[in-house]
């Protein structure tokens, strides 16, 4: 199939060409008859799949056919979890809307708000917004919907995941009832499908990847490690290995603070992203990282979602999630359009519940390879397919740690221990990488 094929005129065809995109990826094929069509959508689809475009190229056809937004109205509302991933979806829609005669403008919180303000004033054809900031304009009357025919919901999973739902509700009843809706997100939850029954009419389901599966290109392995050793594996890892470039995930602020100091002392360039840094700070790291700038960007979860960051080789999980479902989305952040990937997670034995979690998510026995003078002193136990489930109060318990009680809890214990090294650094003295531990195909197999 081309894109030529699809319905899409002219002026979009040759942005499209200009990215040098042969064909369209299979969400973008099934997508953008659908909503040329004027369906709703409801779609399951990880980061790296083409989502963006296959909602973006569509809306900007619809929309460059109608009237033009009129002072202060949006005609399409997207609305993205996090402030990066709005940048970028703000990008896409100027890039494939270059040759259209179409205004678009991208609001976010941790900027001023007046210039957005500003922005609105003459109307906009697409709105990309995160929840906040966009309540806070519509309160002051700088954004209005009256004339709003399409609303997205991007990555809807994780803004239920970032506590959003009670915006995203306001908002939806700020918009007028005859709409077309599109809902993308990664995983499809019980309470994503009780969001979308409120939300789409009739919707035309697609799902490109098997639910809560990771991309076929990736490769993913555990590297089993005392807990106090993983500064250090890390390091060997990115020195062994001549990574240049790392997408490393942390569980908490302070952690990836911490890390990126160590890794920084150890002469590699690494910076670290997440919500306690400023906009500019956020904003200059992520264009230090895609400028080659910095070796490894230390981010977490709410931090890197819907980070677009192209050849991306390798994905650490530094700490594994407790939710496993941001498993999929970290992971998500290599092998995109099809290039290979490396996703490597670092698991110490107190994690082994939520490696579990994991591979019962997935579907699949993460193969476990032990690097040489890092093999843990406490043993990661083994896992199965069949793990019992934790109790819905445990995890209920592990998931109210916020990181703002890890991070009090942390500094505690570090009053406790004072002086005491961040992470002992270096590597106990070794070598290669030892492809040990069992058979992961063997052990799925015995299992399922
Ligand atoms: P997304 O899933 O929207 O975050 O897109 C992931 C990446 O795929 C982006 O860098 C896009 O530029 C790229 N992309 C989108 N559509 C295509 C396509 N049809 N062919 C090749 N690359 C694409």
């Amino acid at each position: 199939m081309t894109f030529n094929e699809l319905g899409l005129s002219a002026p979009i065809l040759k942005a499209i060409a200009k990215q040098g995109y042969s064909e369209p990826s299979p969400i973008q094929a099934k997508a953008i008859p659908a909503v040329l069509a004027g369906h709703d959508v409801m779609a399951a689809a990880q980061t790296g799949t083409g989502k963006t475009a296959g909602f973006t190229l569509p809306i900007l056809e619809l929309l460059a056919k109608g009237r033009r937004a009129p002072a202060n109205q949006a005609r399409t509302l997207i609305l993205t979890p996090t402030r990066e991933l709005a940048a970028q979806v703000g990008a896409s829609v100027a890039l494939y809307g270059a040759h259209l005669n179409l205004k678009s403008t991208v609001v976010f919180g941790g900027v001023k708000i007046n210039p957005q303000m500003q922005k609105l004033r003459r109307g906009v054809d697409i709105l990309v917004a995160t929840p906040g900031r966009l309540m806070d304009l519509h309160s002051q009357n700088a954004v209005k919907f009256d004339h709003l025919e399409v609303l997205v919901l991007d990555e809807a999973d994780r803004m239920l995941d970032m506590g959003f739902i009670n915006d995203i509700k306001r908002i939806i009843g700020l918009l007028p009832k005859r709409r077309q809706n599109l809902m993308f997100s990664a995983t499809f939850s019980e309470d994503i499908r009780k969001l979308a029954k409120g939300l789409v009419r009739n919707p035309i389901e697609i799902s490109v990847s098997p639910r809560n599966a990771a991309a076929p290109s990736v490769e993913q392995w555990a590297c089993p490690v005392d807990k106090k050793r993983k500064p250090a594996l890390l390091t060997k890892l990115i020195k062994d290995g001549g990574w240049s470039r790392a997408l490393v995930f942390s569980k908490t602020k302070h952690g990836a603070n911490k890390l990126t100091k160590y890794l920084e002392a150890e002469g590699i360039t690494a910076t670290a992203i997440h919500g306690n840094k400023s906009q500019g700070a956020r904003t200059k790291a992520l264009a230090d990282f895609k400028g080659n700038k910095i070796q490894i960007l230390v981010a977490t979860d709410i931090a890197a979602r819907g980070l677009d960051i192209e050849q991306l080789p390798h994905v650490v999980n530094f700490d594994l999630p407790n939710e496993s479902e941001h498993y999929v989305h970290r992971i998500g952040r290599t092998g995109r359009a099809g290039a290979s990937g490396q996703a490597i997670s670092l698991v110490s034995a107190d994690e082994v519940d939520l490696l579990s979690d994991i591979e019962r998510l997935t579907q699949k026995i993460l193969e476990r390879r032990e690097v040489e003078g890092f093999e843990p002193d406490k043993s990661l136990p083994e896992t199965t397919l069949h793990q019992p489930k934790r109790s819905k109060k445990k995890r209920k318990a592990l998931n109210s740690v916020t990181n703002e009680q890890n991070n009090a809890r942390h500094n505690n214990n570090s009053r406790n221990t004072k002086k005491r090294a961040v992470y002992g650094h270096g590597p106990k003295p070794g070598g290669k990488l030892k492809y040990g531990g069992r058979n992961p195909n063997q052990q799925t197999r015995s299992t399922l």
